[in-house]
């Protein structure tokens, strides 16, 4: 047999938040230093090796659906391995599905990220569940009384998997049905039909071609009734207590967040409430697709965060040609160039997280502008990082006991999800057209920082954004890009190391973007970047 040698060991146990200076320097200065403690705990169970296996698990064994029992009776049920609903426990306790409403207080929303950032890294199917149920409740306020009613379940902290009526229960999920086979982006082409049962209350008859987590307790479902697209509250079970008329039809066979169920499904006359006012579905749903495009983005930064960390780790203790591979200086390059996408991604989600914290005009105007361009670049750049890092990792980064696999194939859903890159792009357009003061909050948010690389990208910026052409479609990626990229190395300029901020300007600036990671020019302190990226309790 031969000796095994020149391994690194495996990155656990160890603690998410300990290790990540970025993220415990984000919290901080985002108002959430309050939180440090709960996140330290949080941290350190999810770096547990048991905690890890659990995430190896939960997508090994995944979800099957029960569609009848014995007898032929309509079941409509997904059964989970155990990891699923040990980690879906470890999130409810910790509050990531709720904990800023349940809980508000200044840094909530920021204290919740980064909870959720860690608990991503570990496992990425449970997010889906937690950002629908986090999303879902400014969008159940339009109704008062369904949100007295479901609000005290949605903040329950105990995980209650079983599938009984919501009142039974300690603590229930929401999920969300936009999309149908016909048409998703373009919600005007909803055909479900909503029909008043003459009691206040609706029935549903139609499909949703994507319906993730169908064991949610319940959906926030657009269905088109007599005045238009409207919001619905779909229960998994009526208020008589029977099954309600959801059938699951199958479950997707997806490339990744294979832990996670989602399904295509039909109404046929399934019991559902109006949430909010009937015609205005779209308005009403769209404050839960801004919550959970803001998961996105912090859902894509953590996977490159896991990614990078499992990097660095590999390469500070594996040797190749008489050095350890952190020393030879191109793999140094390219390990500092992964670490800065990932620290980008990370201090524009947080700081994202914090505008959600606050309610003044600035963070209004800043939530509505920077939550889609965030999701269009930050969700573009997680495939490119997780690949790159696959590779440090050699041929071990392609065999799936490494979690590289995994993070790869996960990697591509916050981009399509939630609304694809292209309908992101577009939506900025909209928003900065038609929210007054955007340009002056972007001005505000890029001004002053004495840098002189940024000042010049930001002022040839801020002239495509009042140009007679700034509406062109065809160059609206190219647009969001470069606002990203300019809020991006505003934050590092700001509060990273100069290091960061100087190698993050000479790489992003300058216009080159889409090559290949390990591209950093000559002159720039790399070491201290790959350094600062290692994962060290
Ligand atoms: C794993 C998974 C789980 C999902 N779970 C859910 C769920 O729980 N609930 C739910 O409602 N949906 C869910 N979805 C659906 C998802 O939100 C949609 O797939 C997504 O919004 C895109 O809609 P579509 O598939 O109909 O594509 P289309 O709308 O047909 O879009 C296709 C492409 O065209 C682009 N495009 C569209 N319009 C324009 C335009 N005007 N100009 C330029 N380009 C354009 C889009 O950006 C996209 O790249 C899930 C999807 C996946 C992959």
């Amino acid at each position: 047999m031969f000796e095994v040698s020149n391994q690194p060991p495996p990155l656990e146990p160890y603690s998410l938040f300990a290790s990540d200076i970025v993220l415990r320097e984000a919290v901080k200065r985002e108002r959430a230093g309050w939180a440090e403690d709960g996140l330290s705990a949080l941290g350190a169970k999810l770096g547990k090796p048991e905690t890890i296996q659990l995430g190896f698990d939960a997508n090994k064994y995944t979800p099957t659906l029960r569609t009848l029992d014995r007898y032929g009776h309509r079941l409509d049920e997904v059964d989970y391995h155990p990891a699923w609903h040990a980690l879906m426990g470890i999130a409810l306790r910790a509050g990531l599905h709720s904990s800023p409403w349940a809980d508000p207080k200044p840094g909530a929303h920021v204290a919740r990220a980064a909870g959720t950032y860690m608990l991503n890294q570990i496992e990425s199917g449970v997010y889906c569940p937690l950002a629908m149920t986090y999303g879902s409740v400014p969008s159940l306020r339009f109704a008062p009384a369904i949100a007295a009613e479901w609000l005290p379940k949605i903040f329950g902290r105990h995980y209650d998997r079983r599938f009984r009526p919501a009142k039974e229960k300690t603590s229930v999920l929401i999920g969300m049905g936009m999309t149908e086979n016909q048409g998703g982006s373009d919600l005007r082409t909803n055909s479900t039909r909503a029909e008043p049962a003459g009691d206040g209350s609706f029935r549903l008859h139609g499909h949703k071609w994507f319906l993730s987590v169908p064991m949610c307790d319940a959906f926030l479902v657009l269905a088109q009734s007599a005045k238009g697209l409207s919001c619905f509250l779909l229960p998994r079970w009526t208020p008589d207590g029977e099954r309600n008329g959801l059938q699951i039809l199958r479950l997707k066979d997806k490339l990744g967040n294979r832990s996670n169920a989602s399904s295509e499904v039909e109404f046929d006359g399934a019991f559902a409430q109006l949430v909010g006012e009937e015609g205005r579905g779209v308005p009403t749903i769209i404050e839960m697709a801004g919550h959970t495009r803001l998961d996105c983005c912090i859902g894509s930064s953590s996977l490159m965060r896991q990614a990078v960390a499992q990097a660095v780790h590999h390469a500070r203790h594996r040797t190749a040609f008489q050095r350890r591979l952190i020393d030879q200086p191109l793999m140094t390059n390219v390990l500092a160039d992964l670490a800065l996408e990932c620290e980008a991604a990370t201090v524009l989600s947080m700081r994202l997280a914090r505008a959600y914290d606050e309610s003044d005009e600035i963070s209004t105007v800043f939530r509505r502008v920077v939550t889609p361009a965030g999701k269009f670049w930050i969700c573009k750049r997680a495939p490119a990082v997780t690949l790159e890092a696959m590779e440090v990792l050699g041929g071990s980064g392609y065999i799936e006991e490494s979690i590289m696999p995994r993070l790869y194939r996960e990697a591509p859903v916050n981009s399509i999800w939630e609304g694809s890159g292209n309908v992101m792009c577009l939506d900025v357009l909209r928003a900065i057209e038609r929210t007054p003061k955007a340009a002056e909050v972007l001005r505000h948010e890029l001004g002053e920082t004495g840098d002189a690389r940024l000042k010049a990208f930001a002022e040839r910026l801020q002239q495509r954004l009042r140009a007679a052409d700034r509406n062109d479609e065809s160059q609206a990626r190219v647009l969001v890009r470069d606002l990203v990229l300019a809020l991006q190395a505003a934050l590092l300029i700001k509060h990273s190391p100069a290091a960061v901020a100087d190698a993050f300007c000479a790489s992003r600036l300058g216009g080159e973007g889409g090559g290949a990671f390990g591209a950093l020019p000559r002159g720039l302190d790399l070491r201290a970047l790959a350094e600062r990226a290692a994962p060290l309790n």
